[in-house]
């Protein structure tokens, strides 16, 4: 595929009106020392600051310079997808707007992309210039677990400095707070060549963060639905069937268990408390009900996959015709 640029920097924001320009001035004097044709766009997510202005100002007289301006505030997501979507460089970066990351990364993240092949870089922000205690401890933690389930080996997941192949770009949907998970998106779209590279953090000049500690309960939530989305998402079946055949299997035990123990003890003449009088009968009774309901979602969620936009969607890479 064609690409007409060598490099999209695309900047999600939110009330960051006054590192607009330093970060600006910053990737002009990168670019032009390395001489790409590249494209900055910035996506303003319904700042009430003066932003907006600061990039209608800064993109005068300069097409490489353009922009997106929500109506209300959707989220970095949200801000992300429209980016990318108007993205058309061969390699797409991502960057924060509060000269918290470094352009100076660029330039290497840009090479492992182009000459050594890698479809996703993902920066690492190895000295963290945030709060200790509210960002870089719940952040190792969550690292690790989102390590575990996604099986993609990075240290950190969520850096807003990132950079992609254009096709993985395209070929993904940022939604919600998903973009905490690009790489794993990526992955399950087929993208699995995704590395680290360490970038130098700045300490937040102006303005202030954005993100509160519930990131990390939210962004818990999240990693679960994507793990079973990209599990389960096509065939939802083989988890609801599975579970539900388990529970009811166990019901079925303890019902059999308690006819018999009943017909046992009355065939020898055995006075024995009422089925009702023992707690087994209310566990299977319990068990068999769960196993039924696990079933009955297991059917809406196949007619849920049946009628849903993605059932057929599978990223390609080649054909020949
Ligand atoms: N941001 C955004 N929409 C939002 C929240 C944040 O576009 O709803 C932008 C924000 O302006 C910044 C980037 O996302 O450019 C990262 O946010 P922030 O610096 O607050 O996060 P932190 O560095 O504290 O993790
Ligand atoms: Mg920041």
């Amino acid at each position: 595929m064609e690409y007409s640029k060598d490099l999209s920097i695309i900047i999600p924001l939110l009330n960051e009106e006054e590192s607009l320009g330093e970060l600006l001035a910053w990737i002009r004097s990168v670019m032009n020392r390395e001489g790409y044709d590249y494209e900055v766009i910035f996506v303003d997510d319904g700042s009430t600051d003066g932003s907006w202005k600061k990039i209608q100002e800064l993109s005068e007289g300069d097409p490489r310079i353009k922009g997106i301006s929500f109506r209300r505030n959707y989220g970095k997501s949200a801000a992300l997808y429209h980016g990318f979507a108007k993205a058309c460089g061969k390699v797409v970066v991502t960057m924060d707007a509060d000269l918290q990351d470094s352009p100076e990364e660029v330039p290497e993240m840009y090479r492992m992309i182009v000459e050594d092949g890698y479809d996703v870089v993902s920066g690492w922000k190895q000295h963290r210039q945030d709060n200790k205690l509210t960002k870089n401890l719940p952040s190792k933690l969550y690292n690790a677990t989102a390590r575990k389930i996604t099986g993609i080996k990075l240290h950190d997941m969520n850096c807003g400095l990132k950079a992609y192949r254009n096709e993985v770009v395209k070929n993904i949907e940022v939604y919600g707070e998903m973009h905490r998970y690009i790489p794993y998106l990526a992955k399950n779209a087929g993208f699995d060549k995704i590395t680290e590279k360490p970038v130098h953090h700045q300490k937040r000049k102006y303005g202030k963060s954005k993100f509160g500690l519930e990131r990390f309960v939210n962004g818990f939530l999240d990693l679960l639905s994507l793990w079973f989305l990209s599990t389960f998402g096509k065939k939802p079946m083989h988890f609801f069937g599975f579970s539900g055949l388990l529970m009811f299997l166990v019901g079925f035990i303890m019902t059999i268990w308690i006819i018999i123990a009943k017909l046992v003890h009355q065939a020898q003449g055995i006075r024995y408390r009422a089925v009702t009088d023992q707690p087994l009968f209310y566990l299977a009774l319990v068990a068999v009900m769960l196993g039924v309901i696990l079933f009955l979602s297991g059917f809406i969620c196949e007619m849920i996959s049946r009628t849903s936009q993605d059932r057929n969607k599978y990223n390609v890479k080649e054909t020949i015709d």
